[in-house]
């Protein structure tokens, strides 16, 4: 029986050959790969600096850091998204304040802004979820408005647009990540982008131990970290970009078939995409309307099929519940998505055949509970 995992990244000879070359050179870490990588992907995402970390939420973390957000600080963001998103504000004390998500793309859904901001709000971190775009013109009209500054945890959303712009590069900073299930990889690894060369400055330093950017290697300006990524992460990193553009269409057209085969279905709702964005298609998420979602997930184990509850909502995990005493029903919209989400085996390899016959099976499982 074939298996089907989740999730799979794609490796090819120049990764491998380019990580093998950096081995060999014995420059382990601060060397050439992740000056140019920086370069590279400031170049792709249309925005000036680049700043290589060891992972994404380690670059969230600098991004609050740099916005000088402290302990009582308010952020309005996103419950229905990946824990790091939150936790880098707990990290520094700094409290989110969730809002409501739309029911088309599971973003935040800025008409509830108005009535979370307080004297206490100092940003807005908004989450594109699973590659699509939240909507930024609105963020964006009502950040100005307020004068906050507006983190994108773009950590799923790399190579997607907005109005023609790449998420991660329309606020004041963003964040990708290189998890081995995102767009592209580095093992572990993630990256900070922005215009600004102070927001820059600082998150270069704190991810060097607090140096200074003048190579006193044992001067230290301030208490920092070492989320510095290494030079094979960095190697890999090149030459994924490389591929970057033609992965995304791949899993494009694994998205359109499995669309093709799903949609329709009375139980089944396949992912739809905002006006003017484009999706970089991280995950495929459909959702199960009829309340079998978890009985679907172990009857398709059985078949090799491996599927996710994707995503627990953060407000109701255990501990922030504990800290915040949230209830059920605090955020219904993301509460009722969260229920019924799945994520699909999705990744490159994925034949016509192996999508029909996971449909398929899908299908035939969901019929039962109608
Ligand atoms: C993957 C991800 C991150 C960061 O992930 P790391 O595993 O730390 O690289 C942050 N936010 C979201 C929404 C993510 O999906």
């Amino acid at each position: 029986m074939k298996n089907f995992p989740v999730a799979r990244p794609f490796i090819d000879r120049k990764d491998i050959d380019g990580v093998v070359g950096v081995l060999k050179s014995g420059l382990l870490s601060f060397g050439p790969k992740y000056l140019q990588f920086e370069k590279q992907i400031a170049k792709y995402t249309g925005t000036r600096y680049a700043c290589a970390v060891s992972n994404g939420t380690c670059g969230l973390h600098l991004a609050v850091k740099a916005l000088n957000l402290h302990p009582g600080d308010e952020v309005i963001t996103s419950p229905f998204s990946f824990i790091s998103s939150s936790n880098c504000l707990l990290f520094e004390g700094v409290v989110p304040r969730f809002i409501d998500i739309q029911e088309n793309t599971f973003n935040m859904d800025p008409k509830y802004l108005d009535k979370s901001v307080t004297k206490k709000t100092k940003a807005i971190l908004a989450v594109h979820i699973f590659g699509q775009s939240a909507d930024m013109t609105e963020i964006m009209a009502f950040a100005r408005r307020h004068h906050l500054p507006v983190i994108e945890d773009s950590c799923e959303s790399l190579g997607s647009r907005y109005m023609g712009k790449m998420t991660g590069s329309i606020g004041d900073v963003g964040v990708y990540a290189f998890y081995p299930n995102k767009q592209m990889t580095t093992g572990e690894g993630g990256i900070v982008v922005t215009k600004s060369k102070k927001i820059r400055d600082i998150c270069v330093s704190l991810r060097n131990q607090g140096r200074n950017n003048r190579n006193d290697w044992l001067v230290h300006e301030r208490v920092g970290y070492n989320y510095r990524m290494d030079e094979m992460s960095a190697s890999l990193g090149i030459t994924q970009l490389h591929k970057l553009n033609w992965m995304i269409n791949e899993k494009r057209k694994i998205a359109s078939w499995y669309s093709s085969e799903l949609d329709g279905h009375r139980s089944i709702r396949v992912p739809r995409i905002g006006v003017n964005r484009t999706h970089s298609w991280f995950v495929y998420v459909i959702r199960v309307t009829n309340g079998s979602r978890d009985k679907i997930i172990k009857k398709l184990e059985r078949e090799n099929i491996f599927t996710k509850p994707y995503l627990p909502v953060i407000h109701l995990q255990p501990f922030m519940k504990q800290m915040f005493h949230y209830k059920k029903g605090a955020f219904p919209i993301a509460e009722k998505i969260s229920s019924q989400t799945l994520a699909l085996p999705f990744y490159i390899g994925l034949t016509r055949e192996d999508v029909a016959y996971i449909s398929r099976k899908l299908i035939s499982v969901i019929k039962n509970y109608d």
